[in-house]
């Protein structure tokens, strides 16, 4: 895989996703010595990202600005459109390719599912070398996530011969939910995994996803039985309503009270499963149940600011041998890429 944009999570594969897990390792390691945060450091002191958030975030938007300043980077952040040229009419890509003259990377996360994608088109067909990494595109996809929640469902199972064979249940507004839609698709990466796909009807999850999900042999069941699934599943992935995207206010007609995550569910859950939620929540997932050790979502929140310090690590490496090389590299290169942050 070309580590230059992150758009989707079908663009990983398994080898990928194998190595940059371990750069994640290694970069945790690092973290905890003087030493280590210091080489860290030592590595992009020269590059800046930007952050072009035009929608709500905390954890994105922080994990990201945190593992550009473990790189060293400096970070500069476009957050409120009511202040930018925008709102005289410039045209989103007109205001990315203005900030691809301040940064080397630009992380966005806006409300048009598809502004990313043009984003890196955009840049390339300008001959503009600036990765674009997609930190949440509207209802669409989320790979960032899907990175970190893999590495977490990973991290969880190990000693249990890690996520092969294991249930997982999605659950809430799969429909809207980025999060589950990403995630969804990088079980293509493990063998006789099973997704139980728990929603309200009106919340099911769409027709590209199962499709995908067929086409890549990824057992599923669709059903709105949550407390058969808590009982069934190796993990349970909570969601809230995503009614920032309701148009006709579809929310508000739902009984979500059914999909939500108790201290009842406790009793249910197994003994060696887990719990996750991409966070934020609200009342589906009860703060009560945060004391017991299988709810991971906090680890699974840190876990943020180190798969993105790999990530970013990672595209600005190849960015930089890319410019050396004159284009992409060839596959040789690339290996040896993963062999330089090895240590
Ligand atoms: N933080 C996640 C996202 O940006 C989940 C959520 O907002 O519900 O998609």
């Amino acid at each position: 895989m070309r580590f230059r944009h992150i758009l989707r999570a079908d663009q990983f594969d398994r080898h990928t996703l194998d190595r940059l897990y371990a750069l994640t390792n290694r970069i945790r390691k690092k973290r905890g010595t003087r030493d280590g945060a210091l080489w860290l450091r030592a590595q992009f002191p020269h590059r800046r990202a930007i952050l072009y958030f035009l929608q709500s975030s905390s954890r994105t938007w922080g994990s990201f600005v945190a593992a550009a300043q473990n790189l060293g980077m400096d970070t500069l952040d476009i957050r409120d459109p009511r202040v930018s040229s925008e709102v005289k009419g410039e045209a989103s890509l007109d205001s990315i390719r203005t900030f691809s003259s301040y940064a080397d990377v630009i992380i966005m996360r806006v409300n048009d599912k598809g502004l990313a994608a043009k984003a890196a088109e955009h840049m390339d067909s300008a001959g503009r070398p600036i990765p674009i990494i997609n930190g949440g595109s509207g209802p669409d996809e989320h790979p960032t996530q899907a990175c970190l929640d893999d590495y977490t469902l990973r991290r969880s199972f190990k000693e249990r011969g890690g996520i092969d064979g294991k249930t997982i249940a999605l659950v809430g507004d799969l429909k809207r939910g980025r999060t589950v839609r990403s995630l969804a698709r990088f079980m293509q990466h493990y063998t006789g995994v099973k997704l139980l796909l728990v929603s309200p009807p009106p919340f099911a999850m769409e027709k590209d996803v199962l499709d995908f999900l067929q086409e890549h042999e990824i057992r599923y069941a669709v059903t709105d039985n949550f407390d058969q699934a808590v009982a069934e599943a190796d993990a349970v992935y909570m969601t809230r309503i995503q009614d920032e995207h309701d148009t006709r206010g579809e929310s508000a007609g739902v009984d979500f009270s059914k999909f939500c995550f108790t201290e009842r569910h406790l009793k249910i859950l197994k003994p060696h499963s887990i719990v996750m939620h991409p966070l934020p929540r609200r009342e589906e997932l009860s703060v009560s149940c945060d004391k017991d050790p299988r709810v991971m979502i906090w680890r699974q929140e840190r876990n943020g600011m180190h798969v993105r310090t790999a990530l970013l690590l990672r595209v600005l490496r190849e960015q930089e041998m890319e410019k050396r090389w004159g284009g992409p590299l060839p596959k040789h290169i690339q290996d040896q890429l993963w062999l330089l942050d090895s240590a």
